[in-house]
């Protein structure tokens, strides 16, 4: 993050200037049961940057307190994503689940205070008598105590003890905070500290039986690895009581939470739950398909970490939660691909057009520039033959009127060409299709250099058929037909706003032939068409596939202008 005013520096500002603190230490604290989406990015660069500003440390610390939803897997894709968004956290790699011991015995110290008990109630009954939220008096209802709260201390003691040793069925007992029953906070109505699950957790394996609820474990995790600001989502606002309550009571370093607004973008969902439904329920191809907002996906769509980085500074850091316009993210990427792609001619939907005065057999090469923002860019050289490869768009029997590509009488410049003159097409009498577009070409027009003096209206590109590459490309559009996807009607989920045209795969379009030595992960703008990536996979015949990352046309500006 860029600006040095925001709330939390100031936050940070003032406990260093009253000696609260001497250093800073913050954490990213992702919890290994989904991969991270740009959500997640807005938080890893707040943690990461208000330790750089002041020359603190950032902890990479997974959050593993949940035995079922877990796994190895989602710790490497994490890792993977963070350093290909150029963060380092060397050796601060910490997991919650090294904590067990310290945060079990940190439950026996609260328990000692008389400030925890082991309760029998089922699960049911503890929520019935926790008291609900009353919507039509608009308030809330108080709790009961539970009839196990006034248990002494060593009764509570030995019960935790058998708790662990695995003398209880499953869900047969908790571990509770005796806070207040009447608190209009409802979290802060005894809350569960640990519940007895038998399920084998990643990396601790089955050696325990207990496991801490995330509201008892995360402000004792920050405690024990001394964070001074522990920063996260708003949602997290209303746990701040009971963190505040378990630092107290535990007697522990008194890290403290602060808040900031939670990132959401239009088009698109950004929860680990809704995109584990996606994933799992096979909406898309993976965690990394491009149309997810996750960080694996905007990267195999061809998104740059430099152009989320961007974004997310434009959007600052604001103490209320918003929802961002998905344009805004795709003008950062605009920009930045605007500067560093090579320029190259594919045809996706290919339509043969034949010179009619180029003598056959004969190719002449011609050279294109590679990026015009970019002169150290160079040059490449362009095979131009008799038959080339132009768009099926770029040719119109009627024309529509301001139409000013081909048709037949009009006269249109080839790119880094000449200038050609429909004479005519071929069309099959059956099925009424063209199949190819016919015209002449001025010799004298070569190049598009300052001789020329022929003006035309229209420029438009094309692939040399006797030397093109065959490719696949793969089209994206939004996954969800509407800006917030989690609008929905009765009885409706988001599922129900799902785009069903989000992708269209061509299976085989020509492209330049130096696009046979692109590697995945190579970027280029082919003309006309938007910025493309080479994709890992290969389609049909072992064709290379691109990815179309975005179209050419920036509707930022637009938007930008009307909300001033
Ligand atoms: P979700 O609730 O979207 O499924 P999560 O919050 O459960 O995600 P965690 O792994 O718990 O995912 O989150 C790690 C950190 O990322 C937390 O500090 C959380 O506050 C932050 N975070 C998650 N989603 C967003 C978001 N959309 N905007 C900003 N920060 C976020
Ligand atoms: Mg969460």
């Amino acid at each position: 993050m860029e600006e040095t005013n925001d709330f939390i520096s100031t936050f940070i500002k003032e406990d260093l200037s009253k000696g609260r603190f001497d250093t800073v230490r913050t954490r990213f604290p992702p919890e290994p049961n989904g991969w991270l989406h740009i959500g997640h990015c807005k938080a890893l660069m707040v943690d990461f940057s208000m330790a750089q500003r002041f020359n603190g440390m950032c902890n990479l610390r997974f959050d593993d307190t949940n035995p079922a939803k877990e796994d190895s897997a989602y710790v490497e894709a994490i890792k993977r994503d963070i350093q290909w968004l150029g963060f380092e956290w060397a050796d601060r790699e910490f997991y919650a689940s090294d904590y067990y011991e310290y945060l079990y015995n940190l439950a026996i110290v609260i328990i000692k205070k008389g400030k925890a008990y082991v309760d029998d109630l089922p699960e049911e009954e503890m929520s019935r008598l926790r008291g609900t939220s009353d919507p039509d008096k608009h308030e809330t209802l108080p709790g009961q105590n539970s009839p196990f709260r006034d248990r002494s201390i060593e009764e509570n003691l030995d019960l935790f003890a058998k708790m662990r040793a695995g003398a209880f069925p499953d869900g047969t007992k908790t571990l509770r905070a005796k806070i207040n029953m009447a608190d209009p906070n409802l979290l802060m109505r005894d809350p569960v500290m640990y519940r007895i699950r038998r399920e084998a957790h990643y990396r601790t394996g089955d050696t325990w039986c207990i496991y801490p609820m995330y509201d008892f474990a995360h402000p004792l995790s920050d405690a024990k690895e001394k964070i001074t600001h522990s920063l996260c989502s708003l949602e997290y606002e209303i746990h701040r009581p009971l963190y505040d309550w378990f630092i107290r009571e535990a007697e522990v370093f008194p890290s403290q939470q602060i808040e900031f607004a939670r990132l959401n973008i239009t088009q698109t969902v950004l929860s680990k739950r809704y995109l584990l439904r996606l994933v799992t329920e096979k909406y898309v191809s993976g965690w990394d398909d491009p149309r997810l907002p996750t960080l694996s996906g905007l990267r195999r769509r061809g998104y740059t970490p430099e152009s989320i980085h961007d974004f997310i500074n434009r959007i600052g850091l604001a103490k209320v939660d918003s929802t961002v316009d998905i344009a805004l993210l795709e003008h950062c990427l605009l920009q930045d691909l605007n500067k560093r792609c090579n320029r190259v001619m594919a045809v996706i939907r290919p339509l043969k057009l034949i010179i009619e005065n180029w003598i056959p057999e004969t190719v002449e090469t011609l050279t294109a520039i590679n990026n015009p923002e970019d002169e150290s860019a160079g040059t490449r050289p362009l095979s131009f033959s008799r038959e080339l490869w132009i768009e099926r768009d770029d040719f119109a029997e009627n024309p529509p009127p301001k139409y000013f590509r081909l048709f037949p009488g009009n006269s249109v410049r080839l790119r880094y060409a000449y200038i050609v003159t429909c004479t005519g097409f071929d069309k099959d009498p059956s099925t009424g299709e063209i199949t190819a577009v016919r015209c002449t070409y001025d010799p004298a027009t070569k190049g598009g250099n300052a001789a020329d003096n022929r003006k035309v209206k229209g420029t438009i590109h094309w692939v040399s058929a006797t030397s093109a590459l065959k490719i696949e490309t793969r089209l994206y559009d939004y996954l969800f037909k509407m800006e917030k996807p989690m609008d929905v009607g009765e009885g409706k989920t988001f599922l129900d706003n799902i785009n069903p045209n989000s992708l269209e795969v061509i299976p085989e379009a020509y492209a330049e032939i130096c696009l046979a030595a692109a590697v995945p992960g190579d970027r280029y703008q082919f003309e006309r068409l938007g910025y493309f990536i080479r994709d890992p996979d290969t389609g049909s015949d072992g064709k290379p596939v691109f990815n179309r990352t975005i179209g050419l046309r920036d509707t930022w500006a637009k938007i930008d202008k009307a909300q001033k």
